[in-house]
């Protein structure tokens, strides 16, 4: 099954993220045709840039693409997406959002599903478990982030 291929993609990302010492989160933007247009992870540490989440890093590597191959693109994350990268698939268009899994954070679905766009989340034990060990290892660094910010 495709998306247990492109997961595992993003997956390879996040686990570059988590022995760069970042915050393990990557992502992968895929074509209608299955092409992948971009792939990135979680950049905050290592480049210092706060905007640099998965799915942004994935959407700045695929670089400017004409606006009609977002549509029936997909994209896939090893984490619920926060509400940043909820709003990027939604300005591009992108109609499908791959979810790894939603146990350590959940994101912007309800909006995205009210917006039109196919959500999926897989479950996935072995993001889940990355994820797991990351908060477990480095409880400050994700304090530090958005996702692990308290919620209202
Ligand atoms: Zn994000």
């Amino acid at each position: 099954m495709n998306d247990s291929k492109f997961i595992a993609i993003a997956l390879e990302e996040a686990r570059l993220g988590f022995e760069e010492g970042g915050i393990p989160i990557g992502a992968v933007l895929v074509s209608s045709e299955g092409k992948i247009l971009g792939r990135g992870r979680n950049q905050r540490v290592q480049e210092g840039v706060p905007i640099l989440h998965g799915e942004t890093s994935a959407l700045a590597n695929a670089g400017n693409l004409h606006h009609s191959l977002y549509k029936g693109a997909t994209m896939y994350t090893t984490l619920s997406p926060c509400d940043m990268c909820t709003g990027a698939c939604l300005l591009f268009g992108i109609s499908r959002v791959v979810i790894a899994e939603n146990k350590n954070f959940v994101g912007g679905e309800a909006y995205l599903k009210q917006r039109g766009v196919e959500v999926v989340v897989l479950d996935h034990a072995e993001c889940t478990e990355l994820m797991e060990r990351f908060i477990r290892e480095r409880p400050e660094l994700w304090s530090d982030d958005v996702g692990g910010k308290p919620k209202k």
